[in-house]
């Protein structure tokens, strides 16, 4: 049997505001100021769920730092790998409640902050970023920023983004690896469930969520689970290999990193002069350990997030408790008032471009987008 324990936070007292949190709105972004212009150019980033609660994707731990559904039960990776007619079925269901859950998710727009940190990578200010969200909207809104750039003055790559904990946009079979896009592999699922692809575009349409039944399946007229078609890997079946199971490319619960993602992850710390964490609880240890390496090796670790968070008794951590966006926008209004170029330019043209939608708390309310396909979201965040 294997036994994997979902990260969580220690409970604990809530500490009262330190120093820096009591710092007024213009004092906090000099001191972020001060701090950017400390790491001459080498500050790494690191984001969480936190930066991603303003696009409508809901951080699953709450300011508590527990999970806000305390049903929460993630699909574990064994059970989506189980090559037997139980790991079939785990897949089925995976990938029917997947199936509604990832319109939102593909469609969702970055939001102010993603901007911001897309704003310090452009800058120059910091240039790598390490997220553990896997909703794509880092890579949109650099693409935002590279697209108000001049042709001329445009980077030959785009900036350097290191997903974690992979994306959502792509899928992979487990035999050989063969990459598909997940909008390639969704329509192949609205083709061979039909019912399913009614459901999926009628709530599209009206913002209603399908009837869920206390065990969290969801309830369709005419569909099931166990009726649900997963199509096997289209690269796999043409070179005549029957079963390759399909996975989207994000790391599951009781999944390891792959050693390449883990290794460059710790070489981006190695060679960051300091580090700068934005809305997270760090309650993962794959990016837990990231801070705890570069604090332990003497470096400055600046973290502004909004909650408890695994770091907060790291020695070497200096934590601002607020909302990471709010600061980021202080400090670069006046970071594009005092400086020019093309890169500042681009950045002024894209500032005010983030979207803001609230996730919806309650039943029936809320911008289309309901608790049952957020938790498809959720089963992915913050490992
Ligand atoms: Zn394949």
């Amino acid at each position: 049997m294997v036994r994997i324990s979902i990260p969580t936070l220690p409970p604990g007292p809530l500490l009262p505001p330190n120093e820096l949190t009591r710092l007024p709105p213009t004092l906090a972004a000099a001191h972020l100021a001060d701090f950017l212009e400390r790491g001459r150019g080498r500050t790494l980033v690191i984001t969480g769920a936190g930066v991603s609660v303003d696009s409508g994707i809901r951080a699953y731990r709450g300011k508590d730092g527990h999970y806000a559904n305390p049903n929460y039960k993630p699909i574990l990776y064994h059970e989506l790998v189980e090559d037997t007619p139980r790991g079939e079925l785990f897949r089925k269901r995976y990938w029917a409640r997947s199936f509604l859950g990832y319109p939102p998710v593909r469609d969702a727009r970055p939001n102010p902050t993603h901007i911001y940190v897309a704003a310090l990578q452009a800058l120059g200010l910091a240039p790598n970023l390490i997220t553990q969200n896997v909703d794509n909207l880092h890579p949109k809104a650099a693409s935002l920023i590279l697209s108000s750039l001049p042709p001329q003055t445009r980077p030959p790559a785009p900036p350097s983004i290191l997903e974690l904990h992979g994306t959502l946009a792509k899928v992979h079979c487990l035999k050989h690896h063969h990459a598909q896009s997940r909008d390639d592999f969704q329509a192949e699922l609205a083709g061979l469930n039909p019912i399913w692809d009614g459901e999926a575009k009628e709530s599209e349409r009206t913002g209603r969520r399908p009837r869920t039944n206390p065990d969290g399946d969801v309830d369709l007229p005419g569909a099931d689970f166990t009726s649900f078609v997963v199509p096997t890997c289209r690269i796999c079946a043409e070179e005549g290999i029957k079963s390759s199971i399909v996975k989207p490319n994000v790391v599951f619960f009781g999944e390891t990193l792959t050693p390449h993602v883990r290794d460059t992850s710790l070489s981006l710390v190695s060679s960051a002069s300091q580090i700068l964490v934005l809305g997270t609880s760090l309650a993962t240890y794959s990016a837990f350990r990231l801070v705890k390496q570069a604090a332990e090796s003497g470096k400055e670790v600046l973290m502004i997030s909004l909650g408890p968070s695994r770091a907060d008794k790291l020695a070497g951590v200096d934590k601002m408790e607020r909302k990471a966006g709010d600061v980021l926008r202080t400090y670069l209004d006046e970071v594009v008032k005092t400086n020019s170029g093309p890169e500042v330019d681009a950045v002024k043209a894209v500032l005010d471009q983030g979207v803001v939608i609230t996730p919806p708390d309650v039943e029936g309310h809320g911008g289309g987008v309901t608790s049952e396909k957020w938790e498809a979201v959720e089963w992915f965040r913050e490992r």
